[in-house]
């Protein structure tokens, strides 16, 4: 009961304890005592001028009107042209790409759309946040699955995989590039997960949302182009991280029509639609987007380089990130078993601030683990590194 509101209630099953995370308690700490935050993934990088001009001019024009519910005809044009460009998935914009309030939204709208309550979702643990406050929000569990540290990556378990699955798992989730670990699936390690898929029959709903920023030498390759794949994943990307645009929340789901026309249903009564001017200067961008994030590209690369190289120089062990925004780091070279302790004394001790990995943990995993973000300034990852290693002094 909630005394402090005056009358006699309290928040639903559904929504009890997850107010407060570490995610608030270590912005907060980074507002409080001034340090570099490297906690949360928000990008400190430009977008394409032409994107944000043609945001611009569609406002100024009078495009501020509700777009169809499953999105302006000009983007989902565009994404089914991009899944066909880069994958070869031929899809119907028609009734094959459905455009949501970034993929935060699209993954819930899956969960809702194929979870009853009691069901069982897998997903590859550490994973992102959202994926067990949906599975909640649907009366579904998430099962996680460890990837385990395997020398400076990791790497699927597919024994582990195949014990987790039971006769109520319906859902698989796999998000590749993936976050928080940086980690790119390979091709066997694909092959695996979908094998796991056909056999007992699961539909796999992916995040997609790093598909551009790769900067090792394993291509991303979207699992439903994967035989037998294509008629059970619902794909799942977003604008915001390819785009610097994370502030937008345009996103999009793929795949067969009933499955996406499945996901409509609770999609149309969580939003309905949003971004009318963003959709329509997104689908411009996005077909010229090769060009775009081969820059980006580039450029993370030399980040995550530069914070890496300033992680071993502080004295801790960083893994390899192939993708995405984040390095994870075992703290335990300075002295610390447990990563939450480690944040907690990081912004007084050096001055920066970053994310225990256990925040992203479904099952019992390593403590000992960090991630820090590696989508800022130059300047800024230079100072973090700068401060940082004052840890090894
Ligand atoms: C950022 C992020 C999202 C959220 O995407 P939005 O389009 O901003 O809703 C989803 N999944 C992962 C893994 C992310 O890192």
């Amino acid at each position: 009961m909630d005394t402090m509101s005056g009358g006699t209630w309290r928040p639903a099953e559904r929504v009890r304890g997850m107010g407060t995370s570490i995610f608030t308690e270590m912005t907060e700490l980074a507002r409080e005592t001034g340090a570099v935050n490297l906690g949360q993934g928000v990008p400190e990088l430009a977008s394409p001028p032409q994107l944000l001009r043609d945001v611009a001019d569609a406002v100024l024009g009078g495009h501020n009107q509700y777009p169809p519910a499953i999105g302006l005809p000009a983007l989902r044009e565009a994404v089914a042209a991009h899944q066909l460009r880069r994958y070869g998935l031929g899809l119907d914009p028609a009734c094959e790409v459905l455009v949501t309030t970034g993929a935060t939204e699209a993954l819930a709208a899956c969960v809702l759309a194929l979870c009853d309550p009691g069901d069982e979702i897998i997903a590859f643990d550490p994973c992102y946040d959202a994926y067990a406050a949906d599975a909640r929000l649907a009366g579904a569990r998430l099962v996680g699955v460890p990837l385990a540290a395997d020398g400076d990556g990791f790497a699927l378990d597919a024994g582990a995989l195949r014990a987790a699955v039971t006769p109520r798992t319906r859902v698989l989730i796999l998000n590749t590039p993936h976050n928080p670990t940086g980690k790119v699936f390979t091709p066997a390690e694909l092959e695996a997960v979908a094998a796991v898929c056909r056999e007992h029959d699961l539909t796999a709903v992916t995040d997609e949302v790093y598909e551009h920023l790769v900067y090792g030498d394993v291509p991303h390759r979207p699992i439903a182009a994967l035989p037998g794949m294509r008629e059970r994943t619902l794909s799942v990307s977003s604008a915001g991280k390819t785009f610097n645009t994370t502030g937008w929340k345009v996103g999009w789901v793929t795949g067969p029509a009933p499955l996406v026309a499945a996901v409509n249903a609770a999609k149309q009564f969580l939003t309905y639609a949003s971004g009318t001017p963003y959709q329509g200067a997104l689908a411009r961008a996005l077909d010229s987007v090769e060009e775009w994030a081969a820059g980006l590209r580039s450029q993370l690369r030399g980040h995550r380089d530069l914070l890496t190289t300033g992680l071993e120089a502080a004295g801790l062990r960083p893994f390899r990130s192939d993708a995405g925004y984040f390095v994870q780091a075992d703290v335990r070279p300075a002295g610390y078993e447990d990563g939450v302790a480690f944040c907690r004394d990081l912004p007084g001790r050096v001055g920066v601030v970053a994310i225990p990995t256990s925040a992203f943990q479904v099952a019992e995993g390593p403590r000992w683990l960090v991630r820090f973000s590696f989508c800022k300034r130059e300047a800024t990852l230079d100072e973090a590194v700068t401060r940082l290693k004052r840890l090894a002094a």
